[in-house]
């Protein structure tokens, strides 16, 4: 396994679902870590404390709120001043609403957009100075496989996955006269918090149990019919972010369980 106990990794929604299990895998490979998330500061230093337990060389927990741009970029500045430049940023964090077009909430609208798609824009542009300096750097977008396809009543997420696949294009070719690489990976359904959502709503519909609901949701899209699992996006991310992943920049990863081959 690469040795990260040299390099600082930023990632947002480090503190649930595949943040989290890319923090724990961080984490074991002896990184200084800066973890944002939505939680009282107290929750976040206990996850913090979990992950220094688990082999972080540091770890700084920030509780900045994606949906402004300005708290974004703060995020960075603190991390900087901590830690010194980033050496690769995880922009993970996302959230999801289930609705037909016609009744989404222009505001549910708008905060996908910002978590999803715009706080990206605001931590790349905020990381890459630091980075250019350093002549280094991996950027690592969470998109979906709804960065590639659609699916019907979720408009709103599927526009900014495809927004952030086409932003990481850009930035890879921005960045392409220095060792600094920028891709996305697009998992398909992993059990977090975000999708136990959607199978309780599938629970509602269908009568299934919790347990048969979550198969039942993903069974015409995943061909394999199980679940990818959070550590399958984090070792992703650990591959992504080697040294040595220098030659791959500006394309996505699938980690769907043959979705999008349909
Ligand atoms: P999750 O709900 O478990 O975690 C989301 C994280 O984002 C949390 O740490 C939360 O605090 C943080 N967050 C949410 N809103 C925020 C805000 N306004 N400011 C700062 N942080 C905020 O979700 P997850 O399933 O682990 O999803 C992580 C990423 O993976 C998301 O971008 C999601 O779209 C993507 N993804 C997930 C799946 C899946 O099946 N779970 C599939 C494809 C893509």
């Amino acid at each position: 396994m690469t040795d990260f106990s040299s390099q600082t990794i930023l990632i947002t929604g480090g503190t649930s679902g595949l943040g989290l299990a890319m923090s724990e895998a961080f984490a074991a490979a002896g990184a200084h870590l800066v973890i944002g998330g939505m939680l009282a500061p107290a929750e976040g230093a206990e996850i913090s404390a979990s992950l220094m337990e688990k082999g972080a060389a540091s770890c700084l927990f920030d509780d900045a709120d994606l949906r402004d741009g300005e708290a974004a970029r703060g995020l960075v500045k603190r991390a900087e001043a901590r830690t010194g430049a980033i050496d690769v940023l995880v922009n993970n964090a996302g959230i999801q609403h289930v609705e037909k077009v016609e009744t989404l909430p222009p505001e549910k609208w708008q905060a996908i957009l910002d978590v999803n798609l715009t706080a990206p824009f605001h931590l790349i542009a905020a990381c890459l100075p630091a980075m250019r300096k350093a002549g280094y750097g991996r950027i690592i977008n969470i998109a979906s496989a709804h960065g590639l396809v659609a699916s019907i009543h979720k408009s709103a997420y599927v526009a900014a996955k495809h927004g952030l696949v086409g932003l990481t294009k850009t930035i890879a070719l921005e960045a392409a006269d220095s060792d600094i690489t920028c891709n996305a990976i697009c998992p398909g359904f992993v059990m977090t918090p975000l999708v136990a959502e959607q199978v309780r709503a599938h629970q509602e519909k269908t009568g299934l149990d919790f347990d048969a609901a979550g198969p039942d949701l993903i069974k015409d899209k995943h061909p394999t019919g199980r679940f990818v699992t959070p550590r399958q996006i984090a070792d992703m991310a650990l591959f992504l972010a080697a040294k040595n992943a220098g030659g791959i920049t500006g394309t996505t990863m699938s980690v769907d369980g043959g979705w999008t081959a349909q």
